[in-house]
């Protein structure tokens, strides 16, 4: 332990309450905690993680917490029933799993699982993700379990989702271009089918954040209100009316502000109203998306954050819609909505460790001898001199002597051993000014670039590509902190270089309570070898966190890391129990994807051998050895083990 340092320190450096308040949380020993429902009962999250490396499940590694997603339903149905009971509102909530923010099996037969109580059904945007749907959904007798169809539909994604319908589900399409209307009445006339229709709105009013475009005029989806009329008026006259029984709006993902919800829900409201006064069957208004989640924790309408919870989320859509529907009369919709990243985002975690780290290089320099090159001996006056009056001047001069040396050595007049001390002598100063610079309660923006320079890089094993696409994509901040030492001050600033020789393949943007930070702070590697020219380092485990939505779907195949391990642990008999581990990809899966096969490529490496065996270049030894550790490596983990 550290002096003048505890587990509430890091609590608070980390922000842990704020995004991860129940399910994450510190322990005495130092380490982070996972509460799968959100009570008392707490798992050590580096105790099992080490566990899970003695049966051989190596980092990187997503864990999957199946309690945290049954904990995430509940609690939204519990905020929809407590605003539908506290504003008097005289029908039900019946929501619906949006498959695309995760569409991984065991998940959403999870979810369908857990949602049986709560009719809870589910959203797809796609032929494939509808084939996921039938495939998971079980046919409910009441008809309350809602299969949404969202997203471009041709016709057999069509012709599948009226005969789906027939299977016995409550099905409902929800027209996103007038087209498909036309193909929909097309084809429920030849199957003789009556079909249930949904209109998604463009609504005016605009989201915000990285995902705003999802609404306004230029929204990719949706239909505007002339075109909401045109699919009146061709219900109308073929008399289908009645067939027209939904309104769906999604205004886009992660709406960090409750006014932007709240306009929405009086423009959809509205149209609700009015479709109804004018005789469409209507029933139920989906709200869709964007129940946003608290990545930073700091409750204010920051992209990476949220100025409302789940309650004001759910009391502003129910009184919202039961304000207009008690003005014009109407009897009030069924409510639905398609939450997927506040139900999936807590119940990933992703562990990786750190394989090394690259510090500012520092070694407190040898004092200046009296012949040394005139430069070299002014680096060093400046060195000894800094003191907290001067210590901005100095770094000017510093920074000047080291280009001057550097100039120096391009025309000649400096060897490689002296330039190499200007160099180091140029870091001292730069650390002696760095910890003056710490203390002070303001530093002028031209030490800035100091500080920049004063920041580590610690590797990490991982793709970021491949695991947290959106950190790389969109700039998406995910709080990410160690999961053990923490009773131990951290001492270093760093930011995250992955495996992938891809300079874009880096964390450097991390929550803060204003803004971001362009660091994080973290501990420094502990050298278990005594020589230090060859560190081995004690292993250093890192969590990202709320990753659960969007991230596993979209990661590509960057310099071949493939899919990571996961683990699915849920509680049996009150006891966490592993569930299921699916192993990630080892090397040969990951070259099937781009078309290698394994057989060729070893036969062709066989040939090879023989060759260089024939000529003498490779001893027999040596040949086997070869065509072993290939063979071994196409077996193994795409990542370091
Ligand atoms: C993506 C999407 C959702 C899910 O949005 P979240 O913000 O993750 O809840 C819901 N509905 C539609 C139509 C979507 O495209």
């Amino acid at each position: 332990m550290t002096e003048n340092w505890s587990i509430a320190h890091s609590s608070e450096l980390y922000h842990i309450e704020g995004w991860g308040h129940p399910y994450f949380d510190i322990n005495e020993a130092g380490n982070v905690t996972v509460s799968p429902r959100g009570d008392e009962k707490k798992l050590d999250l580096f105790e099992l993680v080490e566990n899970l490396k003695k049966r051989d499940v190596n980092l990187p590694l997503l864990i999957r917490f199946s309690d945290i997603l049954a904990d995430r339903l509940a609690r939204l149905h519990q905020c929809m029933q407590e605003a539908i009971a506290r504003y008097d509102y005289p029908n039900i909530y019946r929501g619906v799993y949006p498959v695309k923010c995760n569409q991984h099996k065991q998940l959403v037969e999870a979810l369908v699982d857990y949602g049986k109580p709560y009719h809870f059904g589910l959203e797809v945007g796609s032929k494939p993700e509808l084939m996921i749907a039938l495939a998971t959904l079980d046919i409910d007798k009441t008809g309350e379990t809602l299969l949404i169809c969202n997203g471009y539909k041709d016709k057999e994604y069509l012709e599948t989702a009226l005969l789906a319908q027939q299977l016995g589900h409550n099905l409902i399409i929800v027209v996103e271009q007038i087209k498909e209307l036309f193909i929909t009445l097309e084809l429920s006339e030849k199957l003789n089918l009556k079909p249930q229709i949904g209109v998604r709105a463009k609504l005016k009013t605009k989201g915000s954040g990285h995902w705003g475009n999802s609404t306004g005029e230029k929204a990719k989806f949706g239909l505007t209100i002339p075109e909401i009329l045109t699919v009146y008026k061709t219900l109308q006259e073929k008399d289908l009316l009645h067939c027209l029984k939904l309104l769906h709006f999604h205004i886009g993902s992660q709406i960090s502000s409750i006014a932007v919800i709240k306009d929405a829900i009086r423009e959809a409201g509205q149209i609700y109203v009015q479709l109804t006064q004018m005789g469409a069957g209507m029933k139920y208004l989906d709200v869709g998306g964007g129940l946003a989640v608290d990545y930073d924790g700091s409750k204010t309408n920051f992209y990476a954050s949220k100025n409302y919870n789940m309650q004001n989320y759910a009391n502003d859509i129910v009184a919202g819609i039961k304000d207009c529907c008690d003005e014009a009369n109407i009897h009030p919709p069924i409510l639905v909505s398609e939450s997927g990243r506040a139900i999936a985002s807590h119940h990933s975690v992703l562990i990786f460790n750190v394989v090394n780290s690259n510090t500012p290089p520092y070694k407190l320099p040898e004092p200046v001898k009296e012949k040394e090159h005139l430069l070299i001996r002014n680096l060093w006056e400046t060195y000894e001199s800094i003191d907290e009056e001067n210590y901005q001047e100095m770094y000017h001069d510093a920074v000047q002597f080291k280009d001057e040396a550097i100039s120096l050595f391009n025309f000649g007049y400096l060897t490689l051993t002296q330039r190499a001390r200007a160099e180091q002598i140029y870091w001292a100063c730069g650390h002696k000014i760095y910890n003056i610079m710490k203390h002070q309660a303001y530093v002028s923006d031209d030490l800035e670039g100091l500080a920049d320079l004063m920041i580590s890089t610690y590797y990490i094993n991982l793709s970021v590509f491949q695991s947290a696409p959106d950190a790389w994509a969109i700039d998406q901040l995910f709080p990410i902190m160690p999961i053990h030492r923490l009773n131990e001050k951290p001492t270093e600033k760093a930011i995250l270089a992955d495996l992938t020789c891809d300079s874009d393949g880096k964390i450097d943007k991390f929550i803060d309570l204003l803004d971001i930070k362009k660091s994080l702070e973290l501990h420094k590697l502990e050298n278990i070898n005594n020589n230090e020219k060859n560190p081995q380092y004690k292993p250093y485990y890192l969590g990202m966190f709320l990753v659960g939505s969007y991230q596993e779907i979209m990661g590509n195949l960057h310099n071949l890391f493939g899919d990571i391990n996961v683990v699915h642990l849920a509680n049996e008999n009150d006891n966490y129990q592993l569930q299921y581990i699916v192993k990630g990809d080892n090397v040969a899966n990951v070259l099937e994807y781009v078309e290698y096969k394994s057989d060729e490529l070893q036969e062709r490496l066989r040939r090879l051998t023989e060759n260089a065996l024939r000529e003498n270049k490779l001893t027999l030894e040596q040949s086997q050895l070869l065509l072993k550790n290939y063979d071994h490596n196409l077996r193994s983990y795409t990542y370091l083990t």
